[in-house]
């Protein structure tokens, strides 16, 4: 029940534009086990939004390891790691990115569709989760026809459709009002509680620093605190 979704080792990122360097991430060793749900907090450039985005094979860091589900990112293809993505890792932005003519139930239908999942199965699959998300109402509406809150709820279904091992959630509550944040959390809280997903989310919001079981202190790319936290009730 104990093993890790994500652990790093000695993490390096470097970023280099002519002849400026910034170290975006400093020697980041972390674990994080199954089930947990995790806040990445700090200031705006501290690295998290580059952390989320190599634990989720979004970009590769400049030396040390990372291992997602024991699968040693570094060692893997191209092809890999895109499966890898497709399959065990959820994303969501803080701009929803939502496929503008599409749907709500077609957007969420899209990453099924990626996976070679029959119609039917994935109608019926994309219908279940915005249900549980509490999206009845909005299935065929357009990401235009719906209200922000709705749109980044869409967003989070189409990132557990196929229950993905790990959630990633960069500034989930950035462009949501705190009413619509809380439910944001709730809804987070849930999948975490209720399907077991582990969760990984960067946040300068309070509220959701709130939702979480762990919070991970990043500073100029460097780990400064690591702390279990009492959940809100
Ligand atoms: P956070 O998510 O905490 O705001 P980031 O991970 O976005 O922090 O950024 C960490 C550091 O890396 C910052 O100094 C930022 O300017 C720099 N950085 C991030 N992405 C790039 C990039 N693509 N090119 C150059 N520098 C970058």
């Amino acid at each position: 029940m104990n093993e890790s979704v994500v652990r790093t080792r000695q993490l390096d990122k470097t970023y280099t534009q002519g002849a400026i360097s910034v170290a975006a991430l400093k020697a980041v060793d972390l674990e994080i086990k199954r089930g947990e749900f995790v806040s990445l907090v700090g200031p705006s450039g501290s690295g998290k939004s580059t952390l989320l985005h190599i634990v989720g094979a979004l970009d590769v860091p400049s030396a040390g390891q990372v291992l997602v589900n024991d699968m040693d990112l570094g060692s893997r293809s191209t092809r890999e790691l895109t499966d890898l993505r497709l399959h065990n890792i959820g994303f969501v932005f803080q701009a929803y990115n939502l496929v503008p003519v599409l749907s709500a139930v077609e957007n969420v239908e899209f990453i099924l569709h990626l996976q070679g999942v029959a119609k039917q199965e994935r109608r019926r699959r994309s219908l279940e989760t915005l249900s549980s998300l509490g999206l009845d109402d909005v299935v065929d509406r357009r990401p235009s026809d719906m209200s922000g809150g709705q749109q980044q709820r869409v967003a989070i279904a189409r990132a557990i459709v196929s229950n993905p091992v790990l959630l990633l959630a960069d500034e989930p509550s950035a462009n949501l009002d705190s009413h619509t944040t809380e439910e944001l959390c709730e809804t987070l809280r849930s999948i975490n509680q209720n399907r077991g997903m582990t969760i990984i989310t960067a946040t300068h919001d309070p509220l959701v620093m709130g939702y979480a079981g762990r919070r991970v202190d990043l500073r100029d790319g460097e780990i400064v605190n690591d702390t279990q936290v009492n959940k809100t009730e």
